[in-house]
């Protein structure tokens, strides 16, 4: 009916055909092949960073570690014991407000030492000396498996006179400012590689590493031939995991055929305008706010809620992508009972079944084109990397508990892999502690 059809004309953006999804697939190979290149990676957006690790655990990892997880959402320390596939894991989560992620690098970083401080505190092993393997997940050129520059902060953070520094001097420098602890970080990761590397640990198969949470990012084992960015030796394994920061593909324009007004309006409004334009189409800290103001256009043109609204559903950030998750899991379509509760806590009143109708197929365009966004990511690095069977080890939020982000990439893969190539999606757990562990423990034995 007539109403059926407005809607269907304001969400149509969000409805794209698989030539479209492949196009996105030759932005990404391009980026990918820019980023690599001796000569483009300057100007590349994409920026294939080679990460130092060069190879995943064999399993005879072994010793106590101590491991910090920041990037997201939480900070956490960890303490890690490792032996053979036996893995022991003590953690504690530290909240980093609000005023010192908008506040100074020297501020951030004695946080953090303060942070392992009382862990080690409270663990009891202030006294011990103990090797560190660092999960830093933001955008880092490395130096070397202990020495990375961040290039840009991304995700809410912007902590002044830390971009363009070697974080782990600035974590050293702080921990020593702190004093009375023992403490030396010999690698730094970021979330991909952890989750790579902890699923790697049990699965030989395991070459690619994938986050959807708060960002989006993935890294993959790439051979040394294909990294014209590559400084340092090419002995055996011939191999080394790129950090594809993969968020910043479209920054120069090249997603503009399938952005949306929506898409546009979250990025205005972020404190990163004009950056990470891929995933702000995919991501955890996004998603909601894109399905927010969707509803929002259709309740002004009468679309839903009788087009009343409230002062709630009309805040920035207030619908939260944990929303999109609940809204979909309502499979009976006959009680919509998690889609009315969202709506209570919006404080909308003046709903109908048809208005819940409309918010879940709204919330399921939203989450279906940022699954298969991100599964065009991974195609393109299945084929580019022409292994035969790959695991992906997913970690993050909106993977994990979106009711069907898994069942949907699976499906777009397959449809965009060359025939062939067979892959496994699999959640990887723990892998921001685990995998800095794993990676901090081979850098100890290679010391
Ligand atoms: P991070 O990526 O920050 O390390 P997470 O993996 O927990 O941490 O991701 C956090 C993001 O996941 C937030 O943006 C949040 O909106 C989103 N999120 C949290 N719960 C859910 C959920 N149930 N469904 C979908 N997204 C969620």
């Amino acid at each position: 009916k007539e109403r059926q059809r407005l809607v269907e004309n304001i969400v149509k953006p969000f409805i794209l055909d698989d030539a479209v999804y492949k196009r996105v697939c030759d932005v990404m190979l391009d980026n990918f092949n820019k980023g690599l290149g001796k000569e483009t990676n300057a100007e590349a957006r994409v920026k294939m960073f080679p990460t130092y690790v060069r190879s995943v655990p064999d399993g005879t990892e072994e010793g106590d570690f101590l491991a910090l997880d920041l990037g997201g959402t939480n900070f956490r320390v960890l303490l890690i014991s490792l032996k053979g596939q036996e893995v022991n894991m003590e953690s504690k989560i530290f909240l980093i407000p609000q005023h010192i992620m908008l506040g100074t690098g020297i501020q951030l970083f004695d946080h953090i030492a303060d942070c392992i401080y009382k862990f080690m505190k409270e663990q009891k092993i202030e006294k011990k000396t103990l090797p560190l393997g660092f999960t830093f997940s933001f955008p880092c050129k490395q130096l070397g498996l202990a020495k990375a520059k961040l290039t840009t902060w991304t995700k809410g953070f912007k902590c002044e006179g830390v971009e363009g520094n070697d974080i782990v001097q600035l974590l050293h420098e702080a921990i020593k400012r702190k004093g009375d602890m023992e403490v030396e970080c010999l690698a730094v990761i970021n979330d991909t590689v952890g989750a790579l590397m902890s699923c790697a640990h049990s699965d030989r198969q395991c070459a690619i590493g994938l986050i959807l949470g708060t960002g989006t990012n993935a890294c993959y084992i790439e051979k040394l031939e294909n990294v014209g960015l590559w400084d340092s030796d090419y002995n055996d394994p011939k191999e080394v995991i790129i950090n594809t920061e993969w968020g910043a593909m479209g920054d120069d324009g090249g997603l503009d055929f399938l952005i949306t007004e929506y898409d546009k309006h979250v990025d205005k409004h972020s404190i990163n305008g004009g950056k990470q334009i891929y995933e702000k189409m995919i991501s955890g800290m996004y998603m909601g706010e894109i399905v927010r103001l969707v509803l929002e256009k259709l309740r002004r043109n009468g679309l839903l809620f009788g087009g009343v609204g409230s002062e709630e559903l009309s805040k920035r950030g207030r619908f939260y992508t944990k929303y999109v998750s609940e809204i979909e899991s309502d499979v009976d379509e006959s009680d919509f009972k998690s889609t009315k509760q969202v709506f209570e806590e919006l404080e909308l009143t003046n709903y109908t079944d048809e208005d819940c109708r409309i918010a879940l197929y709204v919330c399921s365009l939203v989450s279906t084109r940022a699954a298969y966004l991100a599964s065009a990511g991974i195609a393109t690095l299945l084929n580019k990397m022409g292994r035969k069977d790959v695991s992906v080890a997913v970690d993050g939020s909106l993977y994990r508990f979106h009711p069907h982000f898994h069942d949907l990439m699976v499906e777009k893969i397959e449809k965009l892999v060359t025939p062939g190539i067979r892959f496994k999606l699999m959640l990887s757990h723990d892998g921001s502690g685990k995998g800095a562990a794993l990676v901090a423990a081979v850098a100890n034995r290679l010391r």
